[in-house]
């Protein structure tokens, strides 16, 4: 079944693909449009952040969306509160009854447990936002809709996703990252809670006490830290 989506996307759904950004990166590259989602049925070599794999099996949703934001490019990693921000708000509207968290940087969670991950890759004036969300199955310590009790349907899901993130672009695009921020604080945990974030060369602790006017997370009301993996005291 292909997805009722706005006019805004162009999609290409295939039944199997390594990973729905590298085909969205190399799509972007012959020049494809923005607009362009990948949409795959299962991932062969789904990722995840700094070469991690994402599990992709049949049931799941897995799509790529191919940008050419006009913000600075200094700017582009807030398309992942925006996609979270979206993510969010599609899962509620398609799965009344459960509430999507968000943490930072870039996880969905469901009652503490991984539902949905986002990967932002750039390649020149392009900009891929891959998103994949467990509908029907998910690995060990994670979670799922159907785990939630949510009986979804992976295209409907899609179109909720597409419309809402398109819905959030255009904000962000006209508006900047103020109501992103605005709608992402309202969804995240571990908020003025303790947290470990682990860096490339060092482990910090501390509170997480904001998320600054650009997207970085605010430990202990100075440090900004703009990457790193969190880890969120039990009970956050
Ligand atoms: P973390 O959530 O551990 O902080 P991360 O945000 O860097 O990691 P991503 O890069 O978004 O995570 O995703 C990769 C990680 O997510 C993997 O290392 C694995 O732990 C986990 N993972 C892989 N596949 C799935 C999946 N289908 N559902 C939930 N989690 C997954």
């Amino acid at each position: 079944m292909t997805p009722a989506l706005p006019p805004f996307f162009h999609v290409h759904a295939l039944e199997t693909v390594g990973s729905t950004n590298a085909e969205a990166l190399r799509l972007a590259a012959a020049g494809a449009p923005a607009g362009t989602l990948v949409w795959a049925r299962e991932q062969s070599g789904g990722r995840g952040r700094r070469g991690r794999i994402w599990e992709s099996p049949p049931g799941n949703l897995y799509c790529s969306v191919l940008l050419r934001p006009s913000p600075a490019r200094a700017d582009w990693g807030q398309v992942s509160f925006v996609a979270a921000v979206a993510l969010a708000e599609a899962v509620a509207r398609t799965a009344p009854g459960i509430a999507a968290q968000l943490k930072w940087p870039n996880d969905v969670l469901v009652a503490g447990r991984k539902l949905a991950g986002i990967l932002l890759e750039a390649d020149g004036d392009a900009l891929v936002a891959g998103i994949g969300v467990n509908v029907a199955s998910h690995p060990d310590g994670a979670t799922s809709l159907a785990r939630e009790g949510a009986a979804v349907a992976v295209p409907s899901l899609l179109t909720g996703i597409a419309t809402a993130f398109q819905g959030w672009l255009e904000r962000w695009e006209v508006a900047g990252f103020t109501p992103v921020r605005a709608a992402w604080l309202h969804r995240a945990v571990g908020l003025g809670g303790a947290v470990q974030v682990r860096l490339a060369d060092q482990t910090l602790s501390g509170t997480f006490t904001a998320l600054d006017e650009g997207g970085a997370l605010v430990l202990d009301g100075g440090r900004r830290i703009l990457a790193g993996d969190v880890t969120l005291a039990p009970g956050a």
